[in-house]
């Protein structure tokens, strides 16, 4: 057995990690199952390329909680580690082990999906539990190791019992830390962050009908069918999902998947998104999603906050301010970015070149995908108008590239129904003209029915007018005629 005292630095460190580095105790164990996850990767990566000869099987990870006990387990079937492994990448605190895999692999498979850096992985089991285990094998033909350590620097390391591949992690949960023992609130945990990680995940068991059993339909002699009851068999509970179709090729998906992943997402909403963007890029950066547009009011004030961030299939936040522009915060749908750096400021985050471009892209994607929709499809465009012209309006005054695009897209409805791009009322007022040299004026109400006689008049004169109804309409008229200057609202 070896006694040790982790490195100096790690004296300081622990009393830091307790009490602010995570305001959130809750990440530990997205960060544990985030070591788990990127150990059964490293594992998948290394048997695919031949470097260790054991099966890789269909691993998973399971979580379990022993309340009586007062422990919370995490067992992966991943990679492991040898004893040197954990006096390395557990007791070197400093030490990334994913860091060191990701330089040594670099060139032989760039896309092993290495989740990586959150902050202080591991070490932040310590918020939650007063003792800390792990119980680990390596693929290597080695004996198991034993660590133990009460999160003061000291620490044990003797060999282990653990029969199989891979490690657990045994949590002895602190008193005031009691809520992490309680079933429900780690299922809240699991479904929260590691919902759609790419291991599956099985928390307890669950009863689900044999789909192997029919039950049979008997008659008796009057004729009366009967069918017997399911039989109940008891199976893994797997909380996620581990191929969300984000991380699928746009041309693997059909609408109807689509509209799946969107309940998936929110099944509390009832209501059908009217189109969604699949965003899909590894190139200066590397970012996939899928974004829906819901149907909006023309309420300024609708629930933002529904763009969820993900870093490699782990939920980082719902909070997406500085990362999409503040006009799409009103989209729902999923973004996943390794390259969105995590725990610094918004303000920071704002200015980095790298969230810039991230932020420009999606501006642009959503552009294009208004573009393509309205060409494609110009009537079911106009149909869902007036359920997304509040986002295009807001965009076109907030974003100058945008603003550039829209001309493709935006458009003008009559009173009388009818849907005018800028181009196209430019060109129909124009041609109404009768003096030539009179500035191009075109009438607008934003009310049909207290205006309408207004209107009648204006429309007796021979004007168009149009119905803009919006709350920022004035301001975007006012930037219109302002930029373009060729018709005066
Ligand atoms: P990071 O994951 O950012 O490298 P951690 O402190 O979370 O930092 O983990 C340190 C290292 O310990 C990892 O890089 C990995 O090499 C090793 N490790 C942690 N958990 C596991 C695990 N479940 N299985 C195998 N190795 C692990």
């Amino acid at each position: 057995m070896t006694k040790g005292n982790i490195n100096v630095s790690v004296e300081n460190i622990f009393p830091l990690i307790k009490k602010f580095l995570y305001s959130d105790h809750e990440i530990f164990l997205r960060e544990l199952i985030s070591n788990a996850t990127d150990a059964t990767l490293k594992l998948k990566h290394i048997t695919s390329i031949g470097e260790a000869k054991v099966e890789y099987g269909n691993p998973i990870i399971e979580v379990k909680v022993d309340k009586k006990g007062k422990k919370l387990h995490i067992i992966d079937q991943g990679i492991g580690m040898t004893a040197d492994e954990v006096e390395k990448y557990i007791n070197e605190i400093a030490f990334s082990g994913a860091e060191e895999f990701l330089e040594k692999y670099k060139d032989s498979d760039k896309d092993s999906g290495i989740i990586g850096h959150f902050g202080l992985g591991f070490y932040s089991s310590f918020m939650v539990a007063k003792k800390v285990e792990i119980l680990t094998k390596s693929y290597k033909d080695e004996p198991a190791a034993h660590w133990t350590c009460d999160g003061s620097p000291e620490f044990t390391l003797k060999e282990g019992k653990k029969k199989d591949r891979g490690t657990e992690i045994i949590l002895h949960i602190a008193k005031d830390e009691k809520a992490f023992l309680e079933e429900s609130k780690i299922r809240e945990l699991l479904l929260k962050y590691n919902n759609f990680m790419p291991i599956p995940i099985k928390f307890g068991t669950k009863e689900i009908n044999d789909p192997d059993h029919e039950p049979k339909t008997t008659k008796d002699k009057d004729g009366k069918e009967t069918t017997e009851p399911h039989r109940q068999i008891t199976v893994d509970d797997i909380i996620n999902n581990p191929n969300p179709a984000w991380t699928k090729q746009p041309t693997e998906l059909k609408d109807e998947d689509y509209k799946a992943f969107y309940r998936e997402l929110y099944p509390m909403q009832f209501e059908e998104p009217l189109f969604n963007i699949h965003l899909n890029v590894d190139y200066p950066f590397n970012l996939t999603g899928i974004l829906y547009f819901p149907k909006l009011t023309n309420d300024l004030n609708i629930q933002k906050d529904k763009i969820q961030l993900f870093q490699n299939q782990v939920f980082v936040t719902d909070n997406v301010e500085g990362i999409v522009p503040e006009f799409l915060t009103m989209l729902r749908g999923v973004i996943d970015s390794p390259d969105i750096p995590l725990n610094v400021s918004r303000s920071y985050l704002q200015a980095d070149g790298a969230v810039k471009k991230i932020s420009s892209y999606i501006t642009r994607k959503v552009a294009d995908k208004l573009k393509s929709l309205f060409k494609n499809n110009r009537e079911d465009f106009e149909k869902k108008w007036n359920d997304i012209k509040i986002v295009i309006e807001y965009g076109m005054l907030s974003e100058e590239k945008f603003f550039e695009k829209s001309d493709a897209f935006a458009l003008y409805p009559s009173v009388d129904g009818k849907y005018y791009t800028y181009d196209e009322l430019y060109n129909k007022i124009k041609a109404n003209q009768t003096d030539k040299d009179d500035k191009l004026v075109i009438l607008y109400a934003s009310d049909k029915d207290e205006q309408h006689s207004y209107i009648d008049a204006a429309k007796a004169k021979g004007y168009e007018v149009l119905l803009l109804d919006s709350p920022i309409v004035s301001h975007l008229i006012q930037k219109l005629e302002t930029t373009k200057e060729k018709i005066t609202f």
